[in-house]
């Protein structure tokens, strides 16, 4: 059988959940910084540790059936590429800033202006597209110093938390486009048994993901409030404890309402209340 070949970040800041989320799909595969490729022991896949530029191209042209990297670089490199799931790890956005108190202020200020990026591709197309006549000026990295050095008068950067540019005296005032990072396929690969079921195993890890595994104790008449409050996978588990009248309810809750649905079942009684990570959830 043809072994797949999936693409990741050799080293940067999507390497390391790259390689954790192929792990969690239960591939085995030795992970040494100096490895260029390395087998997976039980499933039928190489995996290729590549500079993310250049993943988008050795997918779209077949050298890799699949890859993992940012929106930001596809949509920088322009290529004709399958997006197969989300991934929800290496967030951040592609913002435009000037440096503090600039009369720079609005996206029209940026008329006639120079602008410091290594996404040029990415800035012409939302410059075209807001009519902003301003000179690009490409540059292979560390972009947040050119205003400083008068290179530029704005800058054009991936920003996560804002740490970067407020060390270097710069405030983001526009937004040019917001990334994650994607496993993203070739044309062929879509159509393979093998890299469906590797998505299935994907998804299955992201579902878990975003959710807690939790038991709770209740006075049995408060069931019919929890019920309602605990939507389960299907509906929630209800088991009789050695005190009579009360019961253990085990669910699943989502973690972007967890918080505000633990207070609900506070409120309505709950008890013990016992939280644990789960590790994969197959619908
Ligand atoms: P390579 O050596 O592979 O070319 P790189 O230096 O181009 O690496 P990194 O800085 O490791 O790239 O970033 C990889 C990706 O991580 C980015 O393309 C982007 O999608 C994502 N990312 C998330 N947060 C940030 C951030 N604050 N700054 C830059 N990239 C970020
Ligand atoms: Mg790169």
């Amino acid at each position: 059988m043809k072994r797949l070949k999936i693409a990741i970040q050799k080293s940067g800041r999507l390497n390391e959940k790259s390689v954790e989320l192929l792990e969690h799909c239960g591939l085995n595969f030795e992970n040494y910084k100096s490895s260029l490729i390395s087998p997976v022991s039980n499933f039928p896949l190489d995996i290729l540790f590549l500079r993310d530029d250049d993943i988008p191209e050795y997918v779209e042209d077949g050298i890799a059936d699949l890859g993992i990297v940012g929106e930001n670089v596809i949509n920088e490199t322009e290529v004709d590429v399958a997006y197969l799931q989300r991934l929800g790890f290496g967030k951040c956005s592609l913002k435009i800033a000037v440096q503090n108190n600039n009369s720079i202020q609005e996206l029209h200020h940026l008329n006639g202006k120079s602008i410091a990026t290594t996404y040029p591709v990415i800035l012409e197309k939302f410059l075209k597209k807001h009519n902003i006549n301003a000179e690009i000026r490409t540059i292979s990295g560390s972009v947040e110093i050119s205003p400083g050095l008068g290179l530029s008068d704005a800058i054009c950067d991936l920003v996560s938390t804002g740490g970067t540019l407020k060390s270097n005296g710069l405030v983001a005032f526009a937004d040019v486009m917001s990334s994650e990072a994607v496993l993203i396929g070739s044309e062929s690969a879509q159509k393979s048994e093998l890299v469906n079921e590797l998505i299935q195993r994907v998804q299955s890890v992201l579902r878990a993901k975003e959710t807690k595994y939790v038991v709770l104790n209740i006075p049995k008449e408060n069931l019919p409030l929890i019920v309602k409050l605990l939507p389960g996978v299907k509906s929630p588990t209800v088991v009789p404890l050695a005190e009579a009248d009360w019961v253990a309810v085990h669910t699943v809750i989502q973690e972007h309402d967890f918080w505000e649905k633990i207070s609900q079942l506070k409120q309505a009684g709950a008890q013990g209340i016992v939280v644990m990570p789960i590790e994969k959830i197959i619908l």
